[in-house]
């Protein structure tokens, strides 16, 4: 494994989420003899966060804490620097990142966040593994006044908001105001639309029921599909049964095939139907981050999603030192030809993989394809119910809801983390949620 220099060879992971993070550990498993190697990991926070579980900390199940976990806390042995830092731009002819470093500080009122400074990266090798962010769709006014699911901050803004807005409605006299503050829309009948229609549904009908009592009557959640059914991605017994189970919850409506034209401060129109509404929640899409790559080869990218098309061994093929891997990279499955989705598990697997094929490259070995069959889905309707599909198998309730807990216990990465999270489940089980503002 030696190059013509004295110096190491440079491995440089941009992003610190699913695919970044187990390209890291693959790394670190193959490397881990290797003196030459120098693997550096740039991400805009130190924190990996378990995103299939933010909404159950917008809605006071879990702690922020128990659904992330500091980069400094995987194995350093093999870990040359990390930088929390944004990237700004990739050159992949020139194979420099330039980052931009933002004090961690938090300000104090008044003071401005002062940036420090400017950075360049050399690489030999690049792992592009910086996720994807939310899709409006350009639908007006969402961006400006719907809130977002995607980060820890947002499930704060989220939590937080549900607790205001019963809050106000307690201190307003108009009827029709409390029944717009009170009316939660959540936009994206998508996995995370489910869940956390789910969740807020029993928050609002146990805990905040018992905080605010005279209120709970005007407490609405309404989830909008702009497709035909929930859960387009997934077969459609997913779709069907949580249509069944989010109806029959109190206070929830759901509505399929009804996109919706405008996102306003007073409520959202769906068709020619204006429904004041007091938080809309948009969990609607997602988008490759838009990081500039400077190239003077071409980069293909597939444009709806903007995720950067890798070939099968997750190189950019007009760059092959660079990979891309997770919700960033668009890799044509073997079967059908459409992308592999953006979901965690393949994540973590191209993340594996093109961490795997650095080395390989590095030993002049032939490269491994990528390819990964789907495992599963589960996805949890409230407390108590979920829904699985495992290697084909389909079932749901309270065993679904069981066996999605523990296989995300497993998941989480880290004694600690798995241990505070079994530990606040445990609680959970037995002990409201929790409704202080975070
Ligand atoms: C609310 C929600 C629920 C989900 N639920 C599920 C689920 O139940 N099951 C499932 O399989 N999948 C789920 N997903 C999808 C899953 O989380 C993603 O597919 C997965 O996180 C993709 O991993 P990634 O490494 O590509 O990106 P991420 O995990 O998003 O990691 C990207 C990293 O890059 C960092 N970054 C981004 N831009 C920059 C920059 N400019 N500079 C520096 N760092 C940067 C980010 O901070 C982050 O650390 C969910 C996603 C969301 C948002």
């Amino acid at each position: 494994m030696k190059q013509n220099s004295s110096r190491p060879i440079r491995i440089v992971i941009l992003g610190a989420g699913f695919a970044g993070v187990y390209a890291y550990l693959r790394l670190h498993e193959l490397l881990h003899e290797n003196a030459e190697k120098q693997i550096t990991l740039i991400s805009e926070r130190d924190l990996f966060m378990f995103t299939p579980l933010i909404h159950e900390v917008a809605t006071g199940t879990l702690l922020p804490s128990s659904i992330t976990q500091s980069i400094r806390s995987l194995p350093p042995c093999c870990m040359h620097r990390f930088i929390e830092a944004r990237v700004l731009r990739i050159d992949a002819d020139a194979k420099k990142i330039f980052i931009h470093h933002i004090n961690p500080e938090a300000p104090a009122p008044g003071i401005h966040i002062k940036e420090i400074s400017e950075e360049e990266a050399l690489f030999d090798y690049c792992i592009v593994a910086l996720g994807s962010g939310v899709n409006f769709f350009n639908v007006p006014g969402a961006k400006e006044h719907a809130l977002t699911l995607n980060t820890l901050e947002d499930a704060r803004r989220v939590k937080n908001r549900v607790i205001e807005s019963f809050e106000q409605a307690q201190i307003t006299k108009s009827e029709a105001e409390k029944q717009r503050l009170l009316r939660f829309v959540i936009v994206g009948g998508g996995p995370t639309g489910v869940e956390l229609a789910g969740e807020l549904a029993d928050f609002i009908h146990s805990e905040l029921k018992k905080a605010f009592p005279l209120l709970h009557p005007y407490a609405e959640i309404r989830l909008y599909e702009a497709r035909e059914r929930f859960m387009c991605s997934a077969d459609e017994w997913f779709g069907e049964r949580a249509f069944q189970i989010l109806s029959a919850k109190k206070h929830v409506l759901v509505f399929c095939a009804a996109p919706l034209s405008e996102v306003s401060s007073e409520g959202i129109r769906a068709g020619e139907e204006f429904i004041p509404a007091g938080t809309i929640i948009w969990t609607a899409g997602v988008q490759a981050r838009n990081i500039d790559i400077v190239s003077k080869k071409r980069i293909p990218k597939d444009i709806k999603s903007r995720r950067i098309k890798v070939n099968e061994y997750l190189q950019i093929s007009s760059y092959p030192h660079v990979f891309a891997a997770g919700d960033y990279a668009w890799i044509e499955a073997k079967e059908g030809g459409q992308p592999y989705p953006m979901r965690a598990q393949f994540a973590v697997r191209e993340g594996e993989i093109s961490a795997e094929n650095i080395t390989r490259l590095m030993n002049k070995k032939p490269l491994k394809e990528f390819f990964w069959r789907d495992r599963g889905l589960l996805v949890s309707i409230g407390k108590g119910t979920a829904l699985a599909e495992i290697f084909g198998i389909q079932f749901s309730g309270a065993f679904a809801w069981i066996i999605y807990r523990a296989a995300y216990l497993l998941k989480i990465v880290g004694p600690r983390a798995k241990f505070r999270m079994a530990l606040e489940w445990a609680l959970n089980t037995f002990l409201p949620r929790d409704i202080s503002k975070l």
